[in-house]
């Protein structure tokens, strides 16, 4: 590429006449940015000579993430009505706000629509997670690898961009020795979790130098480490459907899903949900938020006591650690169904029986019928908070997303521009924003970089009349 002059005033690549839009990450969010930059340029008649799109990747291919992504099957997205979408994927009211406009600009059956032209149909699952049928993220990939050869997009690979300066009519970017001009910048470089994938936060500090605000960075979707491992039983051993509380002295938070049991901690659902508020409570100085389980999640502690206290009314001879053993977890009703509990229904653990009964205070070989009435109370106690750990981190580059980042208040969620910087624009991971697990984080990379692209467009060449292009 030859580069332009930057001084204010002179037209950028004046030589060619061209104007370019720069994107900085060839991920989900810059590879969907650069394709709707080129489709609005044409539905406005701008020819391809006149709209230069550059994509520049610091690593050696585009799209990391999305090769890693859904355990290597990628969970392109959620199936359902826009608003239950954003209901289920973005629990922060201003978040949902935020991403509201670009995801009803650019929704789940436009990407699933997408992919499907490009030759990979997807499906949905039971839960509404959407994937590629093949269950390949590496179609998803390939996908998008043709859609920007249609697009005519120039990529450019091992290019980390380390500067960004705006001058009066554009932008200069340098990346190792190459400097670059543009009339318009994407920032889409992601955020900072997962680093090894190449997402070290370099979207964030470009942006910081073009002096956005920026909200402190947590990992999201991770896994929680504890200061003590957790009993070598139960390492490996999976709870459906339980209550999951993080406590501090300041406060509280709950989730319910699926837990796992790690040699270092906890992972699975209901944990990957929790760990931005952990990780938010350890930012706090002092805290030492500590993790329990609900094994009767809905029901307060005097119902599960005098649920016990019905069973020992009719199964008085039987061994308590036969009816935990027995024990729904999380059932919706309280009603005696360890007798004639159903092949189906999801019981605690085997592994977890043992200490359950050794916190309540019973012995192992101890009856229903002479549980005492404290001990019935400590069982209730012990089931509707069972302390797994106290958490020592919340991993960032175990993380599947981050929190934090660039201020959504100074960047417009119409059209991802930057209230700060005229034609300078920011999307995917890189907003401090963080979706669930489900889809829901592809989808906002899509959504918003499809905004962002399309706006960089229509910025460009929004006013001119189409017969002169
Ligand atoms: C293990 C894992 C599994 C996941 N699974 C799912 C899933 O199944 N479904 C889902 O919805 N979400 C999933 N996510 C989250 C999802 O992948 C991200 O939220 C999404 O990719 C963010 O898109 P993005 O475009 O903002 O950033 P990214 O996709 O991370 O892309 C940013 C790009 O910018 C490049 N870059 C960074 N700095 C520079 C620089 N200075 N110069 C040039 N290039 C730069 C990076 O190399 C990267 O290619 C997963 C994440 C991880 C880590």
């Amino acid at each position: 590429m030859k580069s332009g002059k930057t001084a204010a005033g002179k037209k950028h690549d004046a030589s060619q006449g061209a104007k370019i839009i720069l994107i900085v990450g060839a991920g989900a969010s810059g590879m969907l940015a650069a394709m709707s930059a080129r489709y609005a340029a044409r539905d406005l008649g701008v020819g391809d000579d006149r709209l230069r799109i550059v994509l520049l990747e610091r690593n050696r291919n585009p799209g990391a993430k999305i090769a890693i992504s859904g355990g290597g099957h990628c969970n392109v997205t959620h199936e359902g009505p826009v608003d239950r979408l954003l209901e289920r994927g973005f629990l922060r009211k201003n978040e949902q706000r935020f991403v509201r406009p670009a995801i009803y600009g650019f929704t789940n059956e436009d990407m699933v629509a997408l992919l499907d032209r490009y030759g990979v149909p997807t499906a949905s699952r039971e839960d509404g997670r959407v994937f590629p049928v093949s269950g390949m993220a590496g179609d998803v990939l390939a996908a998008m690898q043709r859609m920007l050869r249609d697009a005519a997009v120039e990529l450019v690979t091992d290019a980390r961009v380390e500067t960004l300066v705006a001058d009066g009519s554009g932008f200069t970017v340098r990346a190792g020795s190459s400097t670059r001009n543009a009339d318009a910048v994407i920032l889409a470089a992601g955020g900072s979790a997962w680093g090894s994938s190449g997402t070290t936060g370099d979207g964030v500090r470009l942006a910081a130098s073009a002096g956005h605000a920026i909200v402190h960075v947590l990992p999201a979707l991770a896994p929680v480490f504890f200061t003590e491992p957790p009993d070598q039983e139960l390492v490996g051993v999976t709870l459906r459907g339980v209550g999951l509380l993080v406590e501090t002295d300041r406060g509280s938070d709950f989730r319910r899903g699926d837990l796992l049991v790690s040699h270092r901690g906890i992972s699975g659902p209901a944990c990957l949900s929790l760990s931005r508020t952990v990780a938010s409570m350890m930012a706090d100085a002092g805290s030492a938020p500590r993790l329990a389980v609900d094994f009767f999640p809905g029901h307060d502690e005097g119902a599960v006591s005098a649920f016990v206290l019905e069973y020992v009314s009719k199964h008085g001879s039987q061994l308590v650690r036969t009816f935990l053993q027995r024990c729904p977890i999380a059932p919706a009703l309280l009603v005696d169904r360890p007798e004639g509990v159903e092949t189906e229904t999801v019981t605690i653990p085997n592994a977890f029986v043992p200490e359950i009964m050794r916190r309540a205070g019973i012995c192992p070989d101890q009856v229903m019928s002479v549980l005492t009435k404290q001990q019935r109370r400590k069982l209730a106690a012990v089931l509707k908070r069972y302390v797994l750990g106290t958490a020592k981190k919340v991993p960032l580059d175990r993380a599947e997303v981050s929190a934090g980042g660039v201020s959504l208040v100074e960047i417009d969620p119409k059209t991802m521009e930057s209230r700060l910087q005229r034609r300078l624009f920011c999307c995917g991971e890189l907003l401090d924003y963080a979706g669930e697990v489900g889809g829901f984080n592809l989808q906002a990379a899509f959504s918003t970089g499809w905004m962002a692209g399309r706006q960089a467009a229509l910025s460009l060449f929004g006013k001119e009349p189409s017969a002169r292009a």
